[in-house]
């Protein structure tokens, strides 16, 4: 923990405290003074809480110390005692080590300050006392007085502090206990007095209490704590913490006992909240990734996991705004949770849009219940989700394992989770794919590949390749899209679904995008020298995150400038998701980049959220249409008249707002018809050409050249 943060987190308590006492005295005292007081002993409660084991002397000289700092009434004791409870882990948690530990180190504290605070407040009584039967009779009147309102506040303390404690004589017998006490135990009137301290406070009080008790007595020693369990009358069993100590009188002899008593059942309440909120998820109220990690390292009977994340929830988020993504994802937990209850099973979420259920079976039939359960899981999510007036479409991918064949250690069954809910996203989403261990050795998760990437781009393992784009109607090449692709040493080539989504997560993608730049501004820059009489652009996809990166356009700029390329041979493709709403950096960027020259694109256009009025305004030049409109222009496909309408409206709605319309993924002479017919003004697909290597792309340039100069 450095340094300047646990100066703010005891500063943060301090105040806190400083708060809480400045409204328990009056007549009221400065702020500021009772601060300095508490400083110090902030400082030292942090010590007494991270000493092993516990220094319970040091504790008992904090509540003497605010007795001391005139802290003498129990409002005082009562907020202190509280605020330990509760204020003190919150500010200084993470400060205070194991959670557990610490919260069963709150309890003896609290114990220990309220004993030295009242310990303090008696003997202080006490020496008021003694000197008023020493001093003379004028004098005694005055501090009579004294005594009478030393003696009273003690009293005031003793009957109103929220700790229970007793006052025990030289026999172990009770002389008094207060309110709290009487309470905690449930006895009514004066019924504790003459008892012995131990049938009190116990139902079976602990041996070595009993010896200890005998010691102090003897007067061996000054003071002792035990813990005790007690059977109250209306039943509840109560976990308590008894500490006490001797006041001996001028002359050394024991006067009587102070017994303090905590009720550590309230602390474990405390602790099990606690608890619970460690290992649950806020929003949802799902358990989370550390309880599930727990829960699976103990599971018996495992049959499985299925670990769902949602398919383009990124993009619904960025669309629709955060506050909508927390309301899909609480109707999400809620099907979830439903078919978890009915079978028994245990979700969590693991973060984001993850969520893993632990499926256990008693006797493996052999059925195979994880897939089935998996099964369930996307019939669950089927039906529409209603957010407010909307409805949402949702579906994710699942990856499903068995303890069978994957090993049982629990990072061996993520790994393998994870692993094949990489191949279920790979396939197409909305799926599941079980894992399987002899792919599983030649595959990697997310994590792995996220992490491989800065030295992937260090020792130049990326390489991009390039798709032509057509002119439409006359079918000349106008540019080729550059599409990133990973030569892995060990996974063989992997494309960009495989890792760019991750890349994003991680922050990578700026690093990477940086490179992909550079990379096809140079490559543009030599075509621009070979064939010079066709204007070829170069299109670039950006991520989402690059865009909202500060230095976006100098990158963009620099790599032009570095390439010796006019702005107006580079095209940049962004996702409407990337562009919606108002995200004003994004927004001042793309105006930047218009005005010095470069083309951009909306990029799978129809697949996402914003409207066109909204695109009209941006200076973009031109909708990429997603090739999920035009499959069903597919020969022998399903033609779906709806479909062609809204490609129809598209282009003429796009024209009138001065945006030129590209088609994607065209793949039949067919469906290139159409598009003419509909005037869309470009087009891109396998029909034209695969993304090719550099080279071939060089050849189909030169080929159209060599055309171009004999027409
Ligand atoms: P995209 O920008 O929509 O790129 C077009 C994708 O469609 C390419 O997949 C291409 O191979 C595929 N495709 C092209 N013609 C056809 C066709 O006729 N039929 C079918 N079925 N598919 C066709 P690829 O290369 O796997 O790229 C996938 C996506 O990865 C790209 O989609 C783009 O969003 C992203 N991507 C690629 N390179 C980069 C990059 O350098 N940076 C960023 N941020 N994203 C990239
Ligand atoms: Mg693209
Ligand atoms: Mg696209």
């Amino acid at each position: 923990m450095p340094r300047q943060s646990l100066a703010a987190e005891t500063r943060r308590f301090t105040r806190r405290w400083a708060d809480a006492l400045h409204e328990a005295v009056s007549p009221a005292r400065p702020f500021e003074d009772i601060e300095r007081v508490l400083e110090p002993l902030v400082d030292a409660l942090v010590e007494i809480m991270r000493a092993d084991p516990f220094p319970r002397d040091a504790a008992r000289d904090i509540g003497m110390a605010l007795v001391e700092a005139n802290f003498r009434n129990a409002r005082s004791l009562n907020r202190t005692i509280t605020l330990l409870g509760t204020g003190f882990v919150d500010d200084l948690g993470a400060l205070l080590g194991d959670e557990e530990q610490a919260l069963a180190t709150v309890a003896q504290l609290q114990g220990a300050v309220a004993e030295g605070f009242s310990l303090a407040l008696r003997s202080r009584m006490l020496r008021e006392r003694h000197t008023t039967q020493a001093a003379a009779l004028a004098a005694a009147r005055a501090s009579e007085s004294r005594r009478r309102t030393s003696e009273a506040r003690f009293r005031a303390v003793f009957a109103e502090a929220s700790v229970g404690i007793a006052i025990v004589d030289t026999h172990g017998a009770v002389i008094e206990i207060n309110t709290a006490l009487a309470e905690m135990l449930g006895l009514i009137d004066d019924v504790a007095t003459g008892l012995p301290l131990a049938d009190l406070v116990a139902d079976d009080f602990p041996s070595q209490a009993h010896a200890d008790l005998a010691a102090l007595l003897a007067g061996e020693t000054d003071r002792f704590r035990t813990e005790c369990v007690r059977t109250r009358a209306d039943g509840a069993m109560l976990r308590l913490d008894l500490a006490v100590s001797t006041v001996r009188d001028d002359e050394g002899g024991i006067d009587f006992l102070i017994g303090v008593v905590v009720d550590l059942s309230e602390c474990r309440a405390l602790e099990a909240q606690l608890w619970h909120e460690a290992r649950h998820d806020e929003l949802t109220g799902l358990p989370n990734r550390k309880l599930f990690l727990e829960r699976l390292a103990e599971a018996e009977h495992l049959a499985g996991l299925c670990y769902l994340d949602l398919d383009g929830f990124k993009s619904f988020n960025d669309g629709h705004g955060h506050d909508t993504g927390d309301q899909l994802l609480i109707a999400v937990t809620l099907r979830l949770r439903q078919l978890a209850d009915a079978d028994g099973s245990l979700v969590a979420r693991l973060g984001g849009d993850e969520f893993v259920v632990l499926v256990t079976h008693p006797d493996d039939a052999g059925d195979d219940r994880v897939s089935q359960y998996a099964e369930r899981m996307l019939d669950a999510l089927a039906a529409p989700i209603r957010i407010g007036d909307d409805e949402y479409s949702v579906t994710g991918s699942i990856g499903v394992v068995h303890t069978a064949v994957a090993g049982s250690t629990p990072s061996e069954l993520m790994r393998a989770a994870d692993i094949s809910l990489q191949r279920a996203k790979a396939r197409g989403r909305a799926r599941w794919e079980r894992y399987d261990p002899d792919r599983g050795a030649e595959e990697a998760t997310n994590h792995e590949l996220a992490t491989a990437i800065p030295l992937a781009l260090a020792r130049g393992e990326f390489c991009l390749d390039y798709q032509p784009m057509v002119a439409l109607p006359e079918l000349t090449v106008s540019g080729f899209e550059a599409l990133v692709r990973w030569r892995h040493p060990q996974l063989g080539v992997l494309g960009p679904d495989r890792f760019i989504p991750i890349a994003e997560q991680t922050g990578h993608i700026v690093a990477l995008g940086r490179w992909v730049l550079e990379e096809a501004c140079a490559q543009a820059r030599c075509w621009y020298d070979e064939f010079r009489d066709v204007p070829v652009v170069v299109s670039v996809n950006v991520a989402a995150t690059q865009l909202r990166e500060p230095s976006f356009v100098a990158d963009v700029l620099g790599a032009l400038d570095a390439a010796g390329l006019p702005a107006d041979r580079l095209q940049l493709e962004l996702t409407e998701s990337a562009v919606a709403g108002d995200t004003s950096g994004a927004l001042a960027a793309l105006g930047e980049l218009a005005a010095a020259g470069v083309s951009l694109a909306i990029d799978d256009f129809g697949t996402g959220y914003s409207n066109l009025a909204h695109l009209g305004r941006l200076p973009v030049h031109t909708l990429k249409i997603d090739r999920s409109f035009l499959s069903p222009m597919r020969p022998g496909g399903p033609t779906d008249p709806a479909h062609d309408k809204i490609v129809a409206a598209t282009i003429s709605l796009a024209h009138s707002l001065g945006l030129d319309v590209a088609a994607e993924g065209v793949e039949t002479p067919a469906q290139a018809d159409q598009l003419r017919v509909l005037h869309c003004d470009s087009a891109q697909g396998f029909l034209f050409g695969a993304p090719a290597s550099v080279d071939e792309a060089t050849s189909l340039l030169a080929g159209h050249a060599e055309r171009a100069d004999s027409a």
